[in-house]
């Protein structure tokens, strides 16, 4: 099925020889460990080089992060897996995303037929965002314009919270928003990150596990 809905959008098309460079990314991203099927099903479908400015196009099956706008970046596409993968989300399950970017991770999660909260901090990329997600099939329940730090109070609770930008510190407010058997994907630190995933085990008990390291741009504070 193609992504975009409205006729003026057809000029950006998704090839064969894009497919086929999908697939090869699909088999790095198996090489490297990821495992879950539905992630890699929604990688292989998801028109990557849609969600990056055209000068870049030619790299969006690699298995790297490149630059979008606001001196932000797309997230490397193993990272991506390997979040989604922590994750463990059933079908219908209710997710709130700390920084939608480009809204590749956001597609992701709808792919996994999850219902998707997403804030993100800069307002120009949100708004950029915004408005190309309104013009493909990829319908997140909400977008907001707002400040991760905080969760999404109203909503909540959820079954997964993913945070795709490196934060310092576990923000409290996710933690109390996780539903009982919920899960939290975080990557905590300053230059480099530890991935770290909590799993809420009761209202007041949490489980901690520690996953190798990666490189995030850090999660914003005070920003409007
Ligand atoms: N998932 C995105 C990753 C973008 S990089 C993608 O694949 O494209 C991380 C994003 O987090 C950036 O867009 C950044 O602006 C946003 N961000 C940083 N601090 C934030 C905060 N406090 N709240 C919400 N979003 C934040």
């Amino acid at each position: 099925m193609p992504i975009f809905s409205l006729p003026n959008f057809t000029k950006l098309k998704d090839t064969l020889k894009h497919q086929g460079l999908r697939n090869k990314l699909v088999k790095t991203l198996i090489d490297k460990g990821i495992q879950d099927e539905k992630v890699l099903d929604s990688i292989r479908k998801i028109p990557r080089h849609l969600f990056m400015d055209s000068s870049f196009g030619d790299f969006a099956y690699q298995d790297k992060a490149f630059p979008i706008a606001a001196e932000q970046t797309i997230s490397q596409p193993y990272t991506v897996a390997f979040q989604s993968e922590l994750l463990q989300l059933k079908l219908g399950a209710k997710v709130l995303e700390i920084g939608t970017g480009s809204g590749y991770q956001t597609a992701v999660l709808l792919e996994l037929k999850a219902k998707v909260y997403s804030i993100e901090r800069q307002r120009e990329l949100y708004k950029k965002t915004k408005l190309f997600l309104s013009k493909t099939r990829y319908k997140p329940k909400v977008l907001i314009f707002g400040d991760g730090y905080k969760g999404l109070p109203d909503e909540a609770p959820f079954d997964g919270i993913i945070v795709t930008a490196g934060a310092p510190f576990v923000p409290k407010p996710l933690l109390s928003q996780l539903k009982v058997g919920g899960r939290l994907v975080i990557p905590i630190g300053d230059s480099t990150q530890i991935m770290t995933l909590f799993i809420r085990k009761s209202e007041k008990e949490f489980e901690k596990h520690e996953f190798g390291d990666f490189r995030f741009v850090p999660m914003l504070e005070n920003k409007n």
